[in-house]
């Protein structure tokens, strides 16, 4: 089946493509359920699953309004007790004012669309943008690890490419964004990237020259991975023959490690609510 043509990228099925063309041709273009373990112990993943998802609620609530005082009643599970202390006293400090939890942006690229729900941006119009996600992985997640992620790539690519709207209508320059990563667990140790003309002109280049590569695989079958360790981690190991056992949770959670397919989560991407978008042709 060849790419559709209304098709819409992600931070999360590149990175897909990346880690293994097999698996997003059969996760985004299939759409193939294959029902499996993606990791073991599975009360524990999904336990874990669950607080992130939380977190991420009660500081999305927190930016709309909601009072600390009550959301923190509700954070009585442990782990999510502690990481929304740690963001109560050690969040990003000297934000820009103007804050847009939540926001997807999307614009053209390569003929197709890409899109990405921010966990927030706050801008300060004509001045700076602070593109902020939050990480609930139990390690610090090395810089040179995020470097390499598509999201630190598409995040920073697309604010400038759609962001204009958040920027009374003006375009934002490359120069002008920066990226957060904060961790939950290590509030003290964020990791920043800032951005430049340079390198939005190389994302620009290697993202579109990404889309047209899986483009022009066509209906194709797409190649599996050379690294199976990756497989250990993916719900179609047994449909690639590529083992039934599930990896461990302890080892994707707990290690930070570049073997991980994907940080947890991004399957969520494909779920986005389209009618959240904020289109802005150029
Ligand atoms: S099992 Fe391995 S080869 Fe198959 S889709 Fe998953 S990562 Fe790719």
């Amino acid at each position: 089946m060849p790419l559709p043509t209304d098709f819409r990228f992600s931070q999360g099925s590149l990175q897909d493509y990346v880690d293994c063309p097999r698996r997003f041709q059969l996760r985004y273009v299939g759409r193939v359920a294959w029902p499996a373990i993606e990791l073991e112990p599975v009360i524990e993943n999904e336990r874990y699953l669950q607080q992130g998802t939380a977190f991420h609620r009660l500081v999305h609530q927190y930016a709309l309004g909601v009072p600390a005082a009550q959301l923190t009643t509700a954070a009585s599970k442990k782990d999510l007790r502690r990481w929304w202390r740690n963001y109560l006293e050690s969040r990003p400090a000297n934000l820009p004012a103007a804050r847009y939890p939540e926001i997807v942006l999307s614009a053209p690229l390569g003929g197709y669309r890409l899109l990405a729900k921010y966990d927030l941006v706050a801008v300060d119009p004509e001045q700076r943008v602070v593109i902020v996600d939050w990480k609930t992985s139990r390690k610090r997640t090395p810089r040179r690890w995020l470097e390499e992620r598509l999201q630190t790539k598409v995040y920073p690519y697309l604010v400038v490419q759609a962001g204009a709207h958040l920027n009374g209508g003006r375009a934002l320059q490359p120069q002008q964004v920066t990226m957060i990563y904060w961790f939950a667990d290590f509030p003290a140790d964020p990791e920043h990237f800032v951005y430049d003309a340079a390198r939005h002109e190389t994302d620009a280049a290697y993202l579109t020259a990404l889309v047209q590569e899986i483009a022009g695989l066509g209906d194709e079958f797409f190649p599996l991975t050379s690294n199976e360790r990756r497989c250990r981690y993916c719900p179609y190991r047994s449909l690639c023959q590529r083992g039934v056992a599930a990896g461990q949770f302890d080892e994707v959670v707990g290690a930070g490690l570049e073997t991980r397919p994907y940080e947890l989560g991004d399957a969520l991407d494909i779920s986005l609510d389209l009618e959240q978008i904020a289109e802005i042709e150029y």
